[in-house]
């Protein structure tokens, strides 16, 4: 779901893509001069695969996700929640494949790993 800058106005519009199982929705409103906010929610069920026992399991995804967007290069490089878009368009989709890959990127333990430093005990 590609989106032109400028349509987004001050009136919050409502947006929703999928891609992987996982579903983002939530609305763009513009929020400055070459700045929209993203107030969005993802959810799904995304595939992961345990880094302790490599056993393939079902990650439940419920995460709030706010980020501004802007088609200007960003003047503070500190503030890392800006995504630009330069060309003017925003990809969603791209926000949305994003914010997958740094889940399945990120260290994650299944359900009987987690919480379970030293053996490999489940719990009942
Ligand atoms: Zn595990």
């Amino acid at each position: 779901m590609q989106i032109a800058f400028g349509k987004v106005g001050s009136t919050a519009k409502p947006v929703e893509v999928s891609s992987k199982g996982v579903t983002l929705h939530g609305t763009l409103q513009k929020s400055g001069h070459h700045q929209v906010v993203l107030d969005a929610r993802l959810t799904g069920s995304l595939d992961l695969h345990c880094d302790r026992c490599g056993n393939a399991y079902n990650y439940q995804m419920d995460t709030e996700l706010k980020l501004k967007l802007s088609d200007l290069l960003s003047e503070d490089k500190d503030d890392l929640d800006i995504i630009e878009f330069l060309d003017g368009t925003i990809d969603l989709l791209y926000i949305l494949e994003s914010e997958i890959t740094s889940v399945q990127s990120t260290y994650h333990y299944c359900r009987s790993c987690d919480g379970n430093d030293e053996t490999l005990e489940i719990e009942f």
